[in-house]
């Protein structure tokens, strides 16, 4: 194993903190792993010694699940390499490796594939998850264009799956999380985009929120799938908009326009502004807490509902298009008739504060549970884990955890617990 770090070496302290300030562990050593052999080498030796393992990419985990107290972290990002083919339209990208890295990269080439929307996060957690995007309503998801995965399992095997070679896992690995071993390498199909996109957001005092949010809703139902509506709604005002990826998407701003918007942003963008335009206001170092739904349909009560915020903030982005295009039964990845995500988060500094503003985020996301379908396996935070996969999709994703994982050593993560555990 390359380097292991200890309490009291340099680089501890970093490599021990996460995105959510709230998390503030210990881990026994941290394995700072530079290869597949690497991280072989860590799992033998965290099972060996009876430790607890977390595994880290971007640390963005809101639970903090990377950071093992008195365990073994096993942190995959010196991992960071990307490799793109522009000919065969692929990257391999390694499992510690942020979004930011993967976009540069492929960007090169006018190329990209679905990421999320703050560069800093690792394409490790968000990838196995699912992976949601500007580009997953025109591509799908992350986890949608992975052709192949290679993987260290909890006896530290290396093992390949895809489409031919281990069915099942690859099956699995598509939106079940880091249930089933660490993922080394991704290998990602890329898609031509070109380098633009436009961002527009239109505000409206919260008087209007139901009509607007009404309209918006509406709209969504025509929406190209270059466009991605989204809406962020505070106690003072309702914004609402899109982003689109691609050349033009001026038409649909006439429609918000037309309702009377007391302030509008408009702004056309390189692909990785888009992308890294979130970094600093998703920063780290807050005290951080967040809660979200899935609606598979908004009705009039659900807005009214979402619109007596007590002050914190909420937001919707839509899904559909290519996400949906998917069969259900191909891949973990559930709950893909999804029509809005709505995230409702929080951040402060003062510990004084935790306890306040948890259940002040609770409170607000109980009264919209009535109109969720389920909740995103990345998202969730406290949630039972069948917020994110339907019944039949949980029996056979604990068979394949109890054929991969009996012992369910990987659990610090949103865990499927093996039959009998
Ligand atoms: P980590 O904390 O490093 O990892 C989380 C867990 O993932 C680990 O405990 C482990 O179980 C697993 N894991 C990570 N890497 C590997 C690996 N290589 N092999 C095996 N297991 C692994 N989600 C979206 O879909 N779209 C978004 O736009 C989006 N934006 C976000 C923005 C911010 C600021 C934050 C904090 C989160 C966002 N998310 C988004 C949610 C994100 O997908 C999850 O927080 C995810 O867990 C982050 O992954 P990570 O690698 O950064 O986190």
């Amino acid at each position: 194993m390359n380097k292991l770090l200890q309490a009291g070496d340099t680089g501890y302290d970093e490599a021990r903190s996460v995105w959510n300030a709230m998390v503030d562990r210990y881990p026994a050593a941290i394995a700072r792993c530079h290869d597949t052999a690497d991280v072989v080498a860590a799992v033998r030796f965290a099972r060996e010694a009876g430790l607890e393992i977390g595994v880290r990419c971007g640390g963005h985990s809101i639970a903090g699940h990377a950071v093992p107290d008195g365990g073994l972290m096993i942190d995959l990002t010196p991992m960071n390499a990307v490799r793109v083919d522009p000919d065969r339209q692929l990257a391999w990208v390694q499992g510690g490796a942020l979004l930011g890295e993967l976009d540069k990269a492929a960007q090169q080439y006018g190329l990209a594939t679905t990421a999320g929307n703050v560069s800093h996060t690792g394409v490790g957690g968000l990838t196995l998850g699912g992976g949601m995007g500007w580009l997953a309503r025109q591509f799908g998801l992350a986890c949608d264009n992975v052709a192949s995965y290679e993987l260290v399992t909890a006896d530290g095997e290396v093992v390949r799956a895809s489409a031919d070679e281990n069915a099942e896992l690859f099956w699995g690995l598509r939106g079940g999380g880091g249930n089933f071993g660490i993922v080394t390498s991704f290998e990602f199909r890329l898609h031509h985009i070109g380098t633009r996109a436009l961002v527009a957001e239109f505000t409206y005092p919260s008087s209007a929120g139901f009509d607007v949010l009404r309209a918006w809703r509406e709209l969504n139902t025509t929406a190209p799938r270059q466009a991605t509506f989204t809406a962020s709604i505070t106690a003072d005002a309702v914004t609402v908009g899109y982003v689109w990826v691609g050349n033009g998407g001026f038409e649909l701003l006439d429609a918000f326009r037309a309702m009377g918007p007391t302030d509008e942003h408009v702004e056309e963008t390189s692909y990785l502004t888009l992308q890294s335009r979130d970094d600093n206001v998703q920063g780290h170092r807050y005290r951080r807490y967040w809660k979200g739904h899935y609606f598979k349909a908004l009705p009039d009560d659900a807005i009214r509902a979402l619109l007596r915020t007590p002050g914190v903030s909420a937001s919707l982005q839509a899904y559909g298009g290519a996400i949906a295009d998917v069969p259900d039964d191909d891949a973990a990845f559930s709950h893909r008739d999804t029509q809005f995500e709505f995230v409702t988060a929080t951040r402060w500094e003062d510990p004084a504060e935790d306890e306040s503003r948890i259940a002040q985020l609770r409170e607000y996301a109980a009264t919209l549970a009535p109109y969720a379908s389920g909740a995103y396996l990345n998202v969730l935070n406290g949630d039972s884990i069948s917020r994110a996969f339907p019944p039949a999709k949980l029996t056979r994703l604990t068979a394949l955890k109890t054929a991969y994982d009996p012992a369910n050593v990987f659990h610090l993560n949103q865990n499927i617990r093996p039959g009998g555990a």
